[in-house]
């Protein structure tokens, strides 16, 4: 099942708050997030210049079954409105802001980008092309780390990413069957076990796709000797799966066996319990 609407999203978080009191925190400041979201979400040909309709979905599952690439890859910057992802891209930054994030270093970089759409544009142009050369750049000139500078660029153009991902994942979920996601082209570490088959969950578009059981998502080794599974004790749904070639891991939900139910959009986030053992001496694995 690929993510909920946002709207259901951020239900889903209010409850996830009280089920899991552990995570309240970063809880809070994703829903602050979809909350954001929430007006692109529910108007996206407002801001999105793609006719969304059948026959571009058709396309879009013609040319990544094909050519196997992403549709990422399909879609262009001036496909989007860049003056409204440019207001939520501030927006964002003010979330971070007042959770104290990189106070300063933020401060900065928002007047940096201010009436500058042509940053957000390069921003953009460089998620759309899994380029990361732009977002290292941006992190050593004002000293924020990559990732919350992924964050703030990456988080308007989810609500599209989430529509592809609902529109298409009955159709390519069971044959796609590489490690990277079809729609956004990211590689997730995390997955849920149903009866026996693995299933990638894409942390940013939330689609679910297939993935053979025995082999590396990271580096393809296909030789089970060579495989490692850690199941936790005290919470047998939760398993790491890891490759004793490359060291890399990824966390798995076993539906099967799960007592509380986590909710689709917050496996990463509710599992990072897995990435605390996964990176302990005992183990140090690396994440995807
Ligand atoms: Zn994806
Ligand atoms: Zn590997």
């Amino acid at each position: 099942m690929s993510k909920i609407k946002i709207k259901e999203q951020i239900f889903e978080v209010e409850n996830a708050i009280e089920n899991f009191p552990k995570y309240e925190k970063i809880l809070k400041f994703h829903k602050e997030v979809l909350e954001i979201l929430l007006p692109l979400d529910e108007s996206i040909d407002s801001w999105v210049k793609i006719d969304l309709n059948k026959k571009t979905f058709e396309c879009y599952l013609d040319e990544i079954i094909t050519s196997k690439k992403s549709v990422n890859e399909l879609i262009k910057k001036s496909d989007f409105d860049i003056i409204i992802i440019t207001d939520i891209v501030k927006k964002i930054i003010e979330i971070l802001l007042n959770n104290n994030a990189n106070g300063d270093e933020l401060r900065v970089f928002r007047e940096y980008i201010e009436d500058k759409e042509v940053i957000v544009n390069n921003a953009i142009s460089s998620i759309l092309k899994e380029d990361t050369k732009w977002f290292e750049s941006h992190s050593k000139k004002f000293g924020i780390d990559p990732s919350l500078l992924l964050l703030i660029f990456e988080s308007p153009l989810r609500p599209f990413f989430e529509q592809l991902s609902r529109e298409l994942e009955e159709e390519i979920k069971e044959i796609w069957l590489e490690s990277y996601c079809p729609i956004c082209g990211r590689q997730s570490n995390v997955a849920r076990k149903k009866k026996n088959k693995r299933y990638m969950v894409c942390s940013y578009c939330g689609l679910e796709y297939l993935v053979d059981m025995f082999e590396c998502i990271n580096c393809g080794n296909i030789d089970p000797t060579k495989m490692g599974f850690i199941k936790l004790k005290e919470n047998e749904e939760y398993e790491l799966n890891y490759c004793k070639v490359c060291d890399h891991y990824i966390k798995i939900l076993d539906e099967d066996l799960a007592t509380v139910k986590i909710p689709y959009g917050l496996e990463d986030l509710l599992t990072r319990k897995l990435d605390v053992i996964a990176s302990s001496s005992d183990f140090n694995l690396k994440r995807i």
